[in-house]
């Protein structure tokens, strides 16, 4: 038996778009951690119309399990508690020891803010204890106690009630999946495993037909394992989902994916290719040379603890100039090749390893557009070296499609990609 939930995002700003909603995804992924199947993620603004509109529609399609985000606060838009409520059949009442602990928590507040009115801090500290009868009260992690309100019937979901600040909805999910009545909710959750396997260099299409025939090969079983696939970074996600009974159909579907894709399958762990290059730096010296990359392969490889130690330095060359200046590269093979170039990233490689006096370094310079482009050197076309100071090299020039973001976001995949090879000895091409 399989238990699902749903998830009712609330806020004006995330239903807008001012706010990228953060907190149903992380729901997401922690109910499918407790083997919830997650049917869906609404989103609605601050009417309690709207909001008691989406509670209807996924209690209506059978959901055991329904997660609020947002709407705890003390003003008067903040509806949640008082909509969920009478979608529960429950009256709301002042829970007194609630208030007491919401008045210790305003307590130093008010001190930190002599002007504050202390009625009105009262009044809105009322509000926010007056909460579902039978509900599983959770402790505020900032000012607004959360709950789990369970059904009065059987049959209809329990509702789990938290705010909208992703920091305090964190803190408050372990309190709320402890409560006797989430744990009765999902009491049938089967058990689920789960691997995600990386692959770089093919097109979607690709695992797509390598899936086809694992499916030939394996029969009805192989719907035993939930397969999602998506592209991001120019990378292609596997990502399986399946209960111990189906671990023989996975552990041959990930080997049929392995044989297929011996060469591009580099993650099977869920590491990053950038925790995998961190990793290969180890007791080494990296020098970059970005030009249209203006610096993001830096801020990628920077982005994690102990980068001091491998990361020498970035050297950001845009005009033909500063290549020059910057990074002594001759100003004569600029003229011949061009700033965009197998020859201009070789030479801004070797200028990056010995001006930051490093073992390794690489290259980015291509033409990001718009406008940039010739017809030999359209927009998208992008010049990498990634070289040793002993001389080892691995070099690539391709046109990708693209705007100017997407261009250079995959041009620091492609980056660390080749890093990656060049630091394990691989030979290109892919
Ligand atoms: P508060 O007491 O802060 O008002 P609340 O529970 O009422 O808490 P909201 O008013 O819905 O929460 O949201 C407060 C702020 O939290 C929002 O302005 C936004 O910055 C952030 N926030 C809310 N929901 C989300 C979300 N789904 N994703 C990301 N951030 C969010
Ligand atoms: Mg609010």
């Amino acid at each position: 038996m399989s238990v699902r939930a749903g998830i009712v995002v609330t806020g004006t700003e995330v239903l807008t778009g001012r706010v990228r909603d953060r907190n149903g995804p992380w729901v997401g992924e922690q109910l499918s951690e407790l083997g919830v199947d997650l049917a869906h993620i609404t989103i609605c603004g601050d009417r309690p119309e709207d909001m008691e509109a989406q509670l209807r529609f996924l209690a209506g399609e059978g959901v055991e399990v329904i997660v609020t985000s947002g709407g705890l606060g003390p003003t008067a838009d903040d509806l949640t508690m008082a909509v969920v409520a009478r979608f529960c059949g429950r009256e709301m009442r002042l829970d007194a020891a609630v208030e007491a602990r919401i008045a210790a928590i305003l307590e130093p507040l008010m001190k930190r803010w002599p002007d504050l009115d202390p009625e009105a801090v009262l009044a809105a500290n009322r509000k926010q204890a007056i909460l579902p009868e039978g509900a599983s009260v959770l402790d505020p992690a900032g000012t607004a106690p959360g709950a789990v309100v369970p059904p009065q019937s059987d049959g209809k979901p329990t509702v789990v009630v938290l705010p909208g600040p992703p920091r305090e909805l964190h803190q408050m999910w372990p309190a709320a999946v402890a409560t006797a009545e989430f744990q009765r909710a999902i009491a049938g959750a089967g058990e689920y495993r789960g691997q995600m396997l990386r692959i770089f260099g093919i097109p979607e299409s690709e695992i797509a037909e390598t899936l086809r025939l694992a499916e030939d090969e394996l029969g009805p079983p192989f719907a035993e394992v939930e397969i999602t696939t998506c592209l991001r970074r120019g990378e292609v996600e596997l990502v399986a989902r399946w209960q111990p009974a189906a671990q023989a159909t996975w552990d041959r579907i990930a080997e049929i994916v392995g044989e297929r894709h011996a060469r591009t399958l580099f993650s099977t762990d869920g590491s990053l290719v950038d925790d995998q290059v961190a990793e290969l730096l180890t007791g080494r010296s990296l020098a970059l040379a970005e030009s249209c990359t203006g610096g993001l392969m830096a801020a990628r490889l920077i982005d994690r603890p102990g980068a001091s130690a491998y990361v020498a330095g970035a050297i950001v060359a845009y005009a033909d100039a500063a290549k020059r200046e910057l990074l002594g590269v001759d100003g004569a093979l600029l003229e011949r090749h061009g700033a965009v170039s197998p020859e201009a990233a070789e030479a801004m490689a070797d200028g990056a390893l010995e001006r930051l006096a490093a073992d390794t370094a690489l290259a980015i310079t291509g033409i990001a557009g718009p406008g940039g482009g010739t017809e030999e050197k359209p927009v998208g076309y992008v010049c990498w070296c990634a070289k040793r100071s002993d001389g080892a090299l691995l070099a690539r020039s391709m046109t990708m499609p693209g705007n100017r973001t997407e261009i250079r976001d995959r041009s620091t995949t492609f980056g660390m990609h080749l890093l990656r090879r060049l630091l394990r000895g691989e030979e290109f091409p892919l």
